[in-house]
């Protein structure tokens, strides 16, 4: 018998499950995906890890959370207070998901949740139910507003009506010696933010990794094009390893309003009893460290998420 249901097996609903595990209560965790980590994924090309989605964290959380994860000495520094993983920030879920010893509902997108008496029944887009007391929502807005149509009809206005803007991540690789004059090549791009990473433990012996966004790129569903076009309008070499992830509904442009801080608290305060939201849809404050991942954020949230459905 699952105890609780965590919907979206990303860094929030990975980091709820394991306080649940923590505290010792059995939970099932149900991911849309073939693959765990939601925005948070990296490849392996030509020998070197590059990350498709963000690409960095601000480096905040206490040495305990990365001891108990094994990956003390996986930090690599980009800049003061901002850190990489040295195989990506895949490193990070495989690690958390090692951790975990609960059941997983892979490939299974959940339709909707709605009250069942003193349950919450969980219907999957295949037709199959589950019933639990406790449910963790730990997918983005736009899918919590179709799940939480029933038990939240009050909700739904401010779950849909977030924005979001299309952005395109390139990791690109060089030859340090052959890009000494382009260090900075990304200022003459619309980029969102980027960063370089020369140390060799990821970049590569003698080589420098670039992580840069750019924000609604007319070619971003071919990555070759993007790549080309770096390559041939911002005059660079020939990479000598890169990937392109596209995000076309990412970044929420939602925080950058006003009242996003009201709108988010008065959406917590919404939530029935024994159901919790969580995801970096919904934080608080607009962070000024844009596309860097306040993991310490998503992990708090995640634990007073757990605690929450279970105090109720
Ligand atoms: C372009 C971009 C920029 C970003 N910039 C920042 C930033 O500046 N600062 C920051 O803190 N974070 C940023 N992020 C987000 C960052 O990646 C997350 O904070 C972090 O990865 C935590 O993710 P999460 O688990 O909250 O959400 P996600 O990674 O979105 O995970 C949600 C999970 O829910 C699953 N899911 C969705 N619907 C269903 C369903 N119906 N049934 C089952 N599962 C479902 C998804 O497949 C996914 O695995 C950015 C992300 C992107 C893509």
């Amino acid at each position: 018998m699952h105890e609780v249901i965590v919907i979206g097996g990303g860094f929030s609903g990975l980091a709820a499950c394991l306080e649940l595990e923590r505290r010792g209560v059995p939970y099932l965790l149900v991911e849309v995906k073939r693959a765990l980590g939601g925005s948070l994924r990296s490849q392996q090309v030509n020998g070197l890890w590059l990350d498709q989605g963000a690409g960095a964290f601000l480096d905040t959380l206490p040495n305990d959370f990365w001891d108990e994860l094994g990956l003390a000495d996986q930090r690599i520094s980009v800049r003061e207070g901002v850190a990489t993983l040295r195989c990506g920030m895949g490193q990070l879920i495989e690690a958390m998901a090692k951790r975990l010893r609960g059941p997983r509902l892979m490939q299974t997108a959940v339709s909707s949740v709605g009250a069942l008496a003193d349950q919450w029944g969980v219907c999957m887009e295949n037709g199959v139910m589950i019933a639990a007391p406790r449910v963790i929502v730990a997918a983005p807005a736009r899918y919590a507003a179709r799940m939480l149509v029933n038990p939240l009809p009050e909700a739904i206005p401010t779950l849909a009506d977030f924005l979001y803007s299309d952005i395109v991540y390139v990791s690109l690789v060089f030859a340090r010696d052959q890009i000494n004059e382009r260090l900075h090549f990304f200022r003459d791009v619309a980029y969102v933010y980027a960063f370089r990473v020369e140390d060799p433990a990821r970049a590569g012996a003698g080589q420098v990794l670039f992580h840069v966004a750019l924000r609604f790129h007319p070619q971003a569903h071919d990555p070759q094009a993007i790549v080309d076009y770096l390559t041939e309008t911002v005059e660079l070499p020939p990479p000598v390893a890169w990937s392109v992830g596209h995000w076309p509904e990412s970044d929420p442009l939602s925080v950058f309003h006003d009242d996003h801080s009201e709108r988010m608290a008065a959406l917590m305060r919404l939530l029935p009893r024994r159901l919790a939201l969580v995801n970096s849809d919904y934080t608080l404050e607009h962070s000024p460290h844009s596309g860097i991942v306040r993991l310490d954020e998503r992990w708090s949230a995640a634990q007073e998420a757990a605690a929450k459905v279970l105090a109720e």
